[in-house]
């Protein structure tokens, strides 16, 4: 199976950003989506500008922690569409604070988030995958996973984790699946800064504004890896502003 038309892809963080984006760039080539996220009111926004625009879209509250929660997320593509095609796993928190500033808290969710998270959805994607001998996960790590700048340390060491991760599960996914990492430098997001402490969040929202790219960059460049044939694995995708050091 070639090309998006068709496809059934699960996202998680789609309420915003990266993943809003993603879910709009793939309901224009014809996929059906099933959207996930915790704010309700920004995800159902999100399905519902789709359905409007004539695309194929649900969606379900889900929060990525919770692995009842991605079980959900994939009944939901199985019991609305048949099947399930491709897992992007795309919900993050950028709340970076020196270490010194001790938000354990914040550790914790970034932990939470892209780690468990990433498990969760591999845990619950994993077998259906299996049982229909085709599938793709698509992770979203960061260029931080390539380099780490002070204060991401924590952010950088669980976005680190994605890459690993996604590396391990793609030598394990046999001749059946796809795998794939998308790392995106800075992208203009509400999710810049966000729970970050004030000094970084000021200085990531200088940045954002003086550097970043439009989230559409990062939708195609999903587009590109999900709409290559069977058999062709597009393993890693770094895509990052110019003005980016
Ligand atoms: P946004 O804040 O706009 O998007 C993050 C999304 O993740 C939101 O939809 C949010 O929705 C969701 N989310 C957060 N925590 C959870 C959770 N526990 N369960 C379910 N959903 C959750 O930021 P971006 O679009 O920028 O971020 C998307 C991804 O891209 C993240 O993984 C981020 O680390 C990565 N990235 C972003 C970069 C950038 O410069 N913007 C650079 C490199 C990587 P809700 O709050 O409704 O749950």
């Amino acid at each position: 199976m070639a090309g998006i038309e068709g496809k059934v892809i699960a996202i998680t963080g789609a309420s915003s950003g990266i993943g809003e984006a993603t879910a709009n760039h793939l309901a224009e080539r014809g996929a059906h989506l099933v959207l996930g996220a915790r704010r309700k009111d920004r995800l159902h926004a999100v399905v519902d500008r789709i359905t409007a625009q004539g695309g194929s879209a649900v969606g379900t509250v889900v929060d990525v922690t919770r692995r009842e929660d991605l079980k959900r997320l994939t009944d939901t593509a199985v019991d609305h569409f048949g099947r399930l095609d491709v897992l992007v796993s795309n919900a993050g928190t950028m709340a970076i604070s020196p270490l010194d500033d001790l938000r354990q808290d914040d550790w914790d969710a970034m932990v939470a988030t892209h780690v468990t998270g990433l498990l969760n959805g591999i845990g619950a994607a994993l077998p259906l995958f299996r049982r229909q001998r085709c599938g793709q996960f698509v992770n979203v790590a960061s260029t931080a996973a390539y380099v780490v700048k002070s204060p991401q340390a924590v952010y950088a060491a669980t976005k680190t984790a994605v890459k690993v991760l996604t590396e391990g599960l793609r030598q394990e996914a046999g001749p059946d699946l796809r795998v794939t990492l998308v790392s995106p430098g800075f992208t203009h997001t509400e999710g810049v800064g966000k729970g970050a402490s004030p000094q970084a969040a000021a200085a990531l929202a200088r940045q954002r504004d003086e550097i970043a790219m439009p989230p559409s960059a990062i939708a195609s460049a999903i587009g590109y890896a999900i709409e290559q044939p069977d058999g062709i694995d597009v393993g890693e995708i770094v895509v990052r502003p110019t003005a980016q050091a």
